[in-house]
């Protein structure tokens, strides 16, 4: 009885942590967004033969859309990503950014187009609905 409920707490407490970082706030905001432009994507998609899983993929157009915090994935310049004075905080911000550049390089070398919205820019939908509705018409390598 007692192995069955920690069993249980167990994997409430899995589910719950997969669901907040699957479905983290502004990434939903940019769903909705695009949603309610009529564009229709799948979610976490294995791209390039399962190794990346980007947040949100429009197969057919061979774009893919990502959504970033501005502190976990450093936006630079920007004022919600300060990084740390600790050398552990230092080196994991670094790691993240690195991964970032390494996947974005990984898709683009594969024929994908990236977009990645950064949390600060979901304040200004109408430049969020123009940015989107942009990327996802343009054509295949028109800038
Ligand atoms: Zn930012």
């Amino acid at each position: 009885m007692a192995m069955a409920e920690r069993m249980t707490a167990e994997s409430r407490s899995k589910i719950m942590s997969a669901v907040k970082s699957r479905n983290t706030g502004p990434e939903m905001i940019v769903r909705r967004l695009l949603h309610s432009l009529g564009f229709r994507y799948h979610l976490h998609a294995k791209v390039i033969k399962g190794r990346l899983r980007p947040d949100i993929v429009f197969s057919g157009k061979k774009k893919v859309v990502y959504v970033h915090g501005c502190f976990w994935h450093v936006h630079k310049g920007c004022k919600g990503s300060h990084i740390p004075g600790s050398v552990f905080w230092q080196d994991k911000l670094a790691r993240n950014s690195a991964r970032d550049e390494a996947t974005l390089q990984s898709l683009q070398e594969a024929g994908w187009e990236v977009l990645v919205i950064w949390e600060c820019q979901l304040a200004d939908r109408g430049w969020l609905r123009d940015e989107l509705t942009s990327f996802l018409n343009k054509a295949k390598g028109q800038l």
